[in-house]
């Protein structure tokens, strides 16, 4: 029986076949099978989630060998990529179009389909995930039919495909609404919490890119601000925190230590209340904690399911070694999350049911409808998804 692990070694499977399909009718061929069997069929990209979407006993399908640019549209500052390519292929042949995804999310390492199925982004107050740059999707469903979806045609179906936790159907290509490329400068530094907090909402606001990870043992926070530049790249490129060239080139980092993590979007006016409640109790309950918290922004989009549908955002992620056992702390931090109206990163560690989601996101209830209209018989649904449908 094959074995399929996450990124980080925390979840596992034996599914009943894993299957590295290399081109859309032998996906829809073993989509009709796996169907026809009662077999539960499951996407994964590069498995980078925390969140048990891929387990399954039924059939894994991985989508990297449907990888790669079909096609860009410079006067529509469009592409249409394959589900399977790695972010980080995608950066040369856009700019090698004049064009580049408007922000990208820490790391590179992910699918697009993948990180647009969770809803993956960066940070910026006027920048939305990657799910909101859907504006065209092609869907084996659980019929091993092929549709298209987009803002023009099959509208409710694209709307569950923008942000589709893998449970829509299997995605093979998306069009990607992207801009002109551009150049990016970073200024990276280290500052006590203590003269950082003044200074939030200026620097917040101040540059198209800000985050900070606040350390709890030392109580200082790496702060790193990114603004588009005229000035033509420095080869080779410097260390994080004073990087200036392409978007591509500047936007990912490089993160290989194993971890767990758990994130949590709240809207943008509580982000520093929230961020300081957080703060106040890692402190006094959780010393030992060594892993930072990562403080990022995100402007409103109109995806059904996106952690900032409908509202300005900020997000909080908290991080623990994987080899530690993280529960404690992650319902802990989750108490507090809940508090100022958090809604959950669906790649990410969260404990809330269907019930909990519902209240957490406007549009749950709407699309598990439109979900199972195309999937009655739940193809495309592992026992995770089963058990947090609404009531
Ligand atoms: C080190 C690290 C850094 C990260 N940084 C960020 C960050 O900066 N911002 C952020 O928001 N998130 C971040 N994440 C989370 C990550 O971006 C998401 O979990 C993302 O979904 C992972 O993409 P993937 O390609 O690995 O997808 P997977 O984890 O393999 O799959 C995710 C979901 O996509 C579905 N899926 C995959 N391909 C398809 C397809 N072709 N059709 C239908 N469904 C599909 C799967 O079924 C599953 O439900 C990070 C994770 C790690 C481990």
């Amino acid at each position: 029986m094959p074995r399929w692990r996450n990124w980080s070694g925390r979840l596992e499977a034996r599914p009943a076949e894993l299957r590295f399909p290399r081109s859309e009718e032998d996906v829809a061929a073993l989509v009709r099978a796996a169907a026809a069997d009662g077999r539960t069929v499951r996407a994964v990209g590069a498995g980078h989630s925390h969140a048990p979407l891929v387990p399954t006993d039924g059939v894994v399908v991985d989508l990297s060998g449907l990888s790669g640019v079909v096609a860009t549209d410079p006067s529509r500052r469009t592409a249409r990529v394959r589900a399977g390519t790695p972010i980080h292929a995608l950066g040369r042949p856009l700019h090698d179009a004049g064009l580049a995804l408007r922000n990208q999310g820490d790391i590179d390492r992910q699918t697009i389909a993948g990180a647009c199925a969770t809803g993956t982004h960066g940070t910026g107050a006027g920048l939305t995930c990657l799910s909101d740059a859907v504006v065209g999707a092609r869907l084996i469903l659980a019929s091993g039919e092929i549709v298209e979806c987009g803002p023009e045609q099959n509208v409710d179906l694209w709307q569950a495909a923008r942000l589709n936790l893998g449970a829509v159907g299997i995605v093979t290509e998306l069009t990607l609404a992207l801009r002109d490329a551009y150049r990016l400068a970073e200024r990276g530094w280290r500052e006590s919490w203590d003269t950082l907090e003044p200074r939030l909402p200026a620097l917040a606001s101040g540059s198209r890119h800000f985050e900070f990870f606040w350390y709890p043992g030392e109580d200082e926070a790496v702060v790193k601000t990114i603004d588009e530049t005229n000035e033509p790249p420095r080869y080779p490129l410097a260390g994080e925190g004073d990087r200036l060239a392409w978007s591509y080139e500047v936007l990912p980092n490089h993160r290989p230590h194993p971890h767990t993590e758990m994130e949590y979007s709240v809207p943008a006016a509580q982000g520093a209340a929230c961020f300081a409640e957080l703060r106040a109790m890692i402190r006094r309950d959780f010393p030992a904690v060594r892993w930072p918290v990562e403080y990022r922004l995100l402007a409103a989009d109109d995806v059904w399911l996106s952690m900032a549908s409908g509202r300005a955002t900020v997000t909080l992620s908290v991080h623990q070694d994987v080899r530690e056992d993280e529960t404690a702390y992650y319902r802990a931090c989750e108490r507090i999350f809940l508090e100022y109206g958090g809604r959950p990163h669906w790649g990410k560690v969260h404990g809330l049911d269907g019930a909990a989601l519902a209240a957490a996101h406007p549009h749950w209830r709407q699309w598990w409808a439109v979900r199972d209209g195309v999937d009655p018989d739940g193809v495309f649904l592992n026992d995770f998804l089963r058990q947090r449908r609404p009531a």
